[in-house]
């Protein structure tokens, strides 16, 4: 082990450890990776890409990794009796629409390029292709334990169990998630950004021999507020479609639904009965089932994310509300970011913190549309979809910022997305002349069955032109002719 001393270290071979690594291999860093085994087959959380994840998707892991994608052309929410959504996409598109060549991620990739990711897919992909790099060491060890120096705030050995350690390691990247081993051995407090919720997840399968319908709710990620008094449960659920399989699952009060008065396949059962009842019958296309899988836990962000020679990367220093579709992005944000790290950047610790700090608002707004009563109108909805768009634009220039190695560039085109997205931000005015009527859908019906119907245009070019920034861009481009 003597050999490698003064050299970085990733704890943890889940996602976003796998993307550091991947990222210092890039970059010809020589580093170790402690992790464990090949992840199993089971469903895992984390398959819906916001607009930086996808474009990192695309760009950073590859073409390689293509064949785990799905094209996502909305975020859609069932809420009361209203059927909204941010329309993203041409839902005709193929997946090779993606136009994520050019040095520079900008923001016009995004038209196009969001996301779908079967994880059980990439993940073992990553795992095995970032093993293979000739400047990962990996070792096998899913419990390492750290020293750490108060005074120094540093991290000083890396412990491996039989009185095997890593000595001085020149950096640390703490990808162990809400476990948080450096957090917790420099003392580093968390605040809960929610009570505790109880997720229960699933996926459910196809033979494909037939062609699918063609159904909206089958194109992009798609949110249900569940309510106690017509579902028998509360909770925030997602729907999301990836090829011949759909990810399917739902966030609870953990304190309400406990496991002995709701069991995990009572709560499925009561989440496809939700879904039904809204005339979204996904188990009739999807008749499969596959493993049921449940975790409890709370959302939060830790005190501080960096010291001397460490990060809290992605998860383990913040974790917020799951429709945001931020997980990944997260991830990928701590491994652009990991060589400015080790070469000691200024700055780069400060501009992690803050664009990770960023989130919070968006957590907030989700939260409020979460524990508050069911909207009522349809401006509600239309407001949380223009309100959500708005704080998309600084986190997302910031993210690009960190993709393209600019982080403190006075380009135009990061300085247009900061200012205008911080004004936009903070103007209802602003959103509901720029945003809530080009690119918000809302849809109120009499029965809720109807709500699957919603949006009858949905394919159409009409709806395309009029509804998306890819559809605007279009028809700029036909004025321009
Ligand atoms: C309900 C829900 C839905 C989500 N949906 C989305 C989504 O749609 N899109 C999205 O982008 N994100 C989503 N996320 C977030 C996403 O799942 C995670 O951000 C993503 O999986 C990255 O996880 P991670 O690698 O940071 O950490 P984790 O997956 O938590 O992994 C931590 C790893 O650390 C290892 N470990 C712990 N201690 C040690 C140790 N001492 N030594 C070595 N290893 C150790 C563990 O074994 C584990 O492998 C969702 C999250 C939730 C809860």
């Amino acid at each position: 082990m003597d050999m490698l001393e003064n050299t970085p270290v990733i704890i943890a071979s889940s996602l976003t450890g796998l993307v550091i690594s991947r990222s210092l291999s890039n970059q010809g860093i020589h580093h170790i990776l402690i992790g464990g085994d090949e992840p199993d087959d089971t469903p895992r959380l984390g398959e819906s890409m916001n607009e930086g994840a996808s474009i990192d998707c695309w760009r950073f892991l590859g073409p390689e990794f293509k064949s785990c994608f799905y094209t996502k052309s909305h975020i859609s929410l069932l809420n009361g009796k209203h059927a909204s959504m941010l329309y993203t996409g041409n839902p005709n598109r193929s997946i090779d629409k993606a136009n994520c060549n050019g040095n520079k991620a900008s923001p016009f990739m995004v038209v196009n390029s969001l996301i779908h990711v079967d994880r059980i897919k990439l993940d073992k992909l990553l795992y095995h292709q970032t093993r293979a790099s000739h400047f990962c060491t990996f070792i096998r060890n899913s419990r390492a334990k750290i020293a750490y120096d108060a005074g120094l705030d540093k991290v000083t050995k890396v412990e491996l169990g039989n009185d095997e350690c890593i000595n001085n390691p020149s950096f640390v990247f703490d990808a162990t998630g809400p476990f948080g081993l450096v957090a917790r051995a420099a003392d580093i407090g968390k605040m809960e950004l929610t009570d505790r919720e109880r997720v229960v997840w699933t996926h459910y399968g196809r033979e494909p021999i037939s062609t699918l319908p063609k159904v909206w709710w089958l194109y992009g990620t798609n949110l249900l507020r569940l309510e106690q008094a017509v579902d028998g449960i509360d909770g925030i659920a997602w729907l999301i479609p990836l090829g011949n399989t759909i990810s399917v699952g739902v966030s609870v009060e953990a304190a309400t639904y406990r496991p002995d008065k709701f069991s995990a396949a009572d709560v499925m059962q009561l989440l496809d009965a939700a879904f039904a009842r809204r005339g979204v019958n996904y188990r009739s296309l999807f008749p499969e089932t596959k493993v049921v899988k449940e975790l409890e836990h709370a959302y939060f962000i830790r005190h501080r994310a960096y010291g001397s020679n460490w990060l809290l990367a992605g998860g383990s220093y913040l974790q917020i509300w799951f429709p945001s579709s931020s997980g990944f992005s997260m991830s990928t944000l701590a491994a652009h970011l990991a060589p400015h790290f080790i070469n000691g950047t200024e700055g780069v610790g400060r501009f992690y913190e803050q664009t990770m700090h960023r989130s919070l608002r968006f957590h907030d707004h989700i939260h409020d549309m979460i524990k508050d009563p069911p909207f009522t109108n349809p401006y509600q909805a239309q407001r949380f979809w223009s309100h959500w768009y708005a704080m998309l634009i600084v986190r997302f220039s910031q993210h690009l910022r960190a993709a393209n190695n600019d982080l403190a560039s006075s380009d135009l085109i990061y300085k247009k997305m900061e200012d205008g997205g911080a004004l936009v931000e903070k103007s209802e005015m602003l959103q509901a002349a720029l945003i809530r009527k080009n690119y918000v859908r809302t849809k109120e019906v009499s029965d809720l069955a109807e709500l699957g119907q919603a949006f009858p245009g949905y394919f159409t070019s009409l709806f395309f032109l009029q509804n998306s920034y890819a559809g605007l861009l279009a028809s700029l481009r036909l004025r321009l002719r």
